[in-house]
């Protein structure tokens, strides 16, 4: 930690302090205390150790980690130089005694209050979401920022369901974006447009900014359109999913098996267009085929549908924790399963793979809409893909 507190209560900071300095020196020889604990702390400071404060004894403190690294100290000192260079009112490891936490910095901008915090390594996602609904709850915005060495600086990252915590949602440029920050570069990554692919994976496009370039809180993130490739590697991802099924899943319990068994229905003859690239994928944890894969299986049991029956069933599948929702940084819509079964049957439509009479759907009896043979499945694809690919990227940019 970079704040005590003398035995009075007055804060000592260690913000910039130079080792072997006199007030380093002086501070050695004074009892110091933790803000948040009240337990002794003592000085410790180095060559290659920023100078910080730790605990005496190594007994447990709600408010402060005693694992904090020296990487933390200093990604803490550099952020906060950051802030400051933007003449925004900081506070450094700010103590919130209501909800027993202390946040790296606290930033006051306008009439809100942030709780900026560099998260080091990876917590359970639990334990981080009872954090940020901790913040909420007494009306502070927590703003996660990860390191940038965990993530790779690709196209195709890999993210666990901790790291898609910190994917935020920008209104302005209508994306999920993911903002990581090196101490030592000075600077930040942005990762736009996050597109889920599969559960873990997303495609994403990221850029590299100088920190003085970038001002909190407004981060900047660059348009996107989708492409051919992005459409072709959702294709890819889909047909790893199902490979990957017959791998991982056995259980005769597995919600996915069963509804298959009791269809009479090989995976592999699912129509070409389950797995659509939607916006509305980013809302559920699982791959786009998943989802979309139900309410296939609703469609095809009700021939003819309203899209509420579809919206009914999806809701069940999630209050039923068949499917799961993605935690996010922000929460979904309250409606995201309309917006996500208005967006399929649109999309549907556009493809002529359904028919709306009046306020009912039906799958077209042509090709495109049936159940296909499962040995010839990759010509199936290809050719829905260079017959819709114009339709289904356009769409998916218009939106
Ligand atoms: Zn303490």
């Amino acid at each position: 930690m970079l704040i005590a507190e003398t035995m009075l209560g007055k804060p000592i900071s260690l913000y910039l302090a130079q080792h072997n300095s006199p007030f380093i020196n002086l501070l050695r020889k004074q009892q110091l205390r933790c803000p948040s604990c009240k337990s002794t702390v003592l000085v410790k400071s180095g060559q290659k150790v920023i100078p910080h404060f730790a605990h005496k004894s190594k007994a447990a403190c709600s408010g402060f980690s005693e694992n904090e690294s020296i990487f933390h100290l200093y990604a803490k000192t550099e952020l906060n130089r950051w802030l400051s260079f933007q003449s925004l009112h900081t506070e450094l490891e700010k103590t919130y005694p209501q909800i027993n936490r202390r946040a790296d910095i606290s930033v006051k901008l306008k009439s809100n209050e942030y709780a900026v915090e560099f998260q080091c390594s990876p917590i359970s996602s639990e334990l981080q979401h009872a954090r940020s609904s901790d913040y909420r709850q007494i009306g502070v915005i927590p703003f996660w920022i990860l390191p940038a060495e965990l993530v790779k600086k690709e196209k195709l990252i890999k993210l666990t369901a901790f790291y898609q915590q910190f994917i935020r949602y920008s209104q302005t440029a209508n994306q999920f974006y993911l903002i990581t920050y090196s101490p030592e570069k000075q600077s930040f990554t942005i990762y736009h447009h996050l597109m889920p692919l599969s559960k873990t994976f997303f495609c994403t496009d990221y850029t590299t900014y100088p920190q003085k370039t970038v001002h909190f809180p407004s981060f900047p993130v660059s348009s996107f359109k989708m492409t051919e490739q992005t459409y072709q590697l959702q294709i890819k991802m889909n047909e790893k999913w199902l490979i990957n099924i017959f791998k991982y899943r056995k259980s005769v319990r597995d919600p996915l098996l069963r509804k298959l068994y009791e269809n009479n229905l090989s995976l592999f003859e699912v129509p070409v267009w389950v797995g659509l690239p939607l916006k509305s994928n980013i809302y559920f944890a699982d791959s786009p085929m998943e989802w979309q894969f139900y309410l296939y299986l609703k469609i095809k049991k009700s021939k003819v549908f309203a899209q509420q029956q579809l919206v009914y069933e999806l809701k069940q599948l999630i209050y039923k924790r068949v499917l799961t929702v993605r935690r996010l940084m922000e929460p979904a819509p309250f409606n995201f399963v309309e917006i996500a079964v208005e967006e399929m049957l649109h999309l549907l439509l556009q493809c002529h793979v359904i028919q709306k009479e009046g306020n009912r759907f039906s799958v077209h009896s042509t090709e495109t809409g049936r159940e296909i043979d499962a040995q010839n499945r990759k010509e199936h694809i290809e050719v829905f893909y260079r017959k819709m690919k114009v339709k289904i990227i356009q769409e998916y940019n218009r939106r």
